[in-house]
């Protein structure tokens, strides 16, 4: 959950950035909002917009990073598991949710120039298997370490 992304070739990305940047722009936010006049309202959107851009800039680079390894793996698929429901399931924020869809998105269209496929697969069985052999059991994983059994 404290992860953005993972590869099955092994590279995470943590949301360690993402959330620090969260809490930073809640706290300007919320310092406006108790000074209450026009100025600090216009300035909440202005916040709100440069969260935004700092966001999409950082995944950005993210979905370059993983096209890069896709390209050096000679993959021609990537593979997102389906998180539609993830916030029902994980109690993800909506920050996630969003930072979810805006790295799919941009994957999606900068793999395309590489002439690599992007989809969606059922995540049900995704974290157990073995990219490997093919091997799926729950004892493959132990948090975020990962050993196949086989
Ligand atoms: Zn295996």
């Amino acid at each position: 959950m404290n992860t953005l992304a993972v590869t099955s070739t092994g590279t995470f990305w943590t949301g360690d950035e993402f959330d620090h940047w969260r809490r930073e722009y809640e706290k300007r936010r919320g310092s406006l909002q108790q000074c209450g006049t026009r100025w600090a309202h216009e300035n909440i959107q202005s916040v709100g917009r440069k969260e935004e851009g700092r966001f999409k800039l950082m995944l950005h680079r993210i979905s370059n990073e993983l096209i890069a390894e896709a390209r050096e793996n000679g993959c021609t698929v990537i593979a997102f598991e389906d998180l539609t429901d993830i916030r029902d399931r994980s109690g993800a924020s909506w920050g996630h949710k969003w930072a979810f869809d805006c790295l799919y998105e941009y994957v999606e269209y900068k793999a395309e120039e590489h002439g690599i496929t992007v989809e969606q697969v059922d995540p049900e069985n995704t974290s157990r298997r073995c990219s490997h052999c093919g091997f799926t059991h729950p004892d493959n994983r132990n948090g975020e370490e990962f050993e196949c059994l086989k």
